[in-house]
């Protein structure tokens, strides 16, 4: 699973909102209950970067398993330890630098819990 913040607006009467979960599903407007939309924009929020005291920062991913909440959990490097960087930069660098070796781990994770 990933984690959207889906963005709607209602053909009927043009009011927007917007929700999070765990795909791009339809949605029902809250103004005049039209059913059936779709989200005009799905941002992936699966993975955000946090900011930390100090202007450091730390990276926040959904785990594979999240299905009604982001269960957002720090990304650990190979000792097991939360990873921590000196600026957003750094972080960003970072997931474009692992974006492979992270989207695998994700794929195996999900494999792993729905088969
Ligand atoms: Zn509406």
């Amino acid at each position: 699973m990933a984690w959207f913040v889906n963005h709607y607006r209602c053909s009927r009467c043009d009011s927007t909102w917007e929700d999070e979960w765990s795909s791009c599903p339809e949605d029902e407007c809250g103004e005049c209950g039209s059913r059936h939309m779709d989200p005009f924009e799905s941002e992936d929020v699966t993975i955000q970067i946090r900011d930390l005291d100090g202007g450091l920062c730390s990276i926040l991913v959904s785990p594979a398993t999240a299905e009604e909440d982001p269960e957002y959990e720090d990304m650990r490097g190979d000792d097991g330890e939360p990873l921590i960087f000196a600026d957003r930069n750094a972080a960003v660098a970072y997931l474009v630098a692992n974006a492979d070796a992270i989207a695998a781990a994700r794929e195996a994770a999900e494999d792993e819990a729905y088969g």
